[in-house]
């Protein structure tokens, strides 16, 4: 293994992996309390979990981080929300416009039928995320070193 730093040509290169793990373990606290968190399966309780994720990690942790995958319970959580709001606007307007409390009214069903369609597509776009894209980005991520004189970050092997 000579594996040399591109920019300084050093030799002092640590896996970033690594690196990574090195830099978190002081907040594995953290870890801890966002993993009960998300217990509760709300949007805010996961928005929370990421501002915190972001606000606790050291910049050179962050820079040195593994790809994510895309949570299912992410994309499900914000849709149904989504259906929600935009549900009872359109059952609201609906009601409001035609003064008919047919459940079943044209807008309601088309507005049914395209919800129903982009919540397949997102979890057929999660899925084909976390098959394809995530798992490129993190090879090339577990074959990064970075640079302990000058920082930089490369890919060997
Ligand atoms: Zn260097």
């Amino acid at each position: 293994m000579d594996l040399r730093c591109p920019k300084c040509n050093s030799t002092d290169l640590k896996k970033v992996s690594l690196a990574y793990q090195q830099g978190l373990y002081r907040t594995d606290a953290r870890t801890g309390l966002s993993a009960a968190l998300v217990g509760g399966n709300g949007p805010d309780l996961i928005v929370g979990r990421a501002t915190t994720h972001a606000s606790h990690q050291s910049a050179l942790s962050k820079q040195l981080s593994p790809p994510a995958k895309w949570s299912y319970l992410k994309v499900v959580s914000w849709s149904v929300l989504a259906f929600l709001c935009v549900g009872w606007l359109v059952f609201y307007v609906n009601t409001v416009t035609t003064n008919s409390s047919s459940v079943l009214s044209s807008p309601l069903t088309a507005f049914g039928l395209i919800s129903g369609a982009a919540f397949v597509l997102q979890l057929f776009l999660v899925w084909r995320h976390n098959h394809s894209a995530y798992q490129e980005r993190f090879a090339d991520w577990d074959h990064s070193f970075i640079c302990q004189r000058c920082g930089a970050v490369s890919q060997h092997g």
